[in-house]
């Protein structure tokens, strides 16, 4: 489960099947991050990342009253707050890589014409 899909999911209303699924998608997320104790931040809108609460206890409290509308980076639950793009960063999106993609394949199609049998793993 990609992470943007997992916080998408968790904007939803915490009564909405996404949300409530998301859950789980966080608390997998999150289990990098527990304390030797066995402890975790929870970023329920009553504890705002404040509190150490079992997983048990997180997990009720996402449920119960929502996370924090405004975490947008996860930095106290494994999130690397080192992954902004930086200037000399040329790494492509995510977008851009399927739009790649979708070009070969239209350039394969148009060179080849019926031949759609041509193997896309060659065109790297
Ligand atoms: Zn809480």
């Amino acid at each position: 489960m990609d992470l943007n899909t997992i916080k998408e999911n968790l904007t939803f209303p915490i009564e909405a099947p996404q949300y409530r699924v998301e859950v789980d998608g966080f608390m997998s997320f999150a289990n990098n991050t527990l304390t030797h104790d066995g402890r975790l931040r929870c970023p329920c809108v009553k504890c705002v990342n404040n509190k150490l609460l079992n997983p048990d206890d997180v997990n009720y409290h996402l449920l119960q009253y929502g996370i924090m509308r405004n975490y947008s980076t996860w930095v106290f639950h494994g999130e690397s707050v080192d992954q902004v793009p930086t200037s000399t960063s040329t790494e492509p999106t995510v977008e851009k890589e399927t739009l790649t993609h979708m070009d070969m394949r239209q350039l394969v199609h148009d060179a080849f014409g019926h031949s759609e049998s041509i193997s896309l793993s060659k065109v790297t």
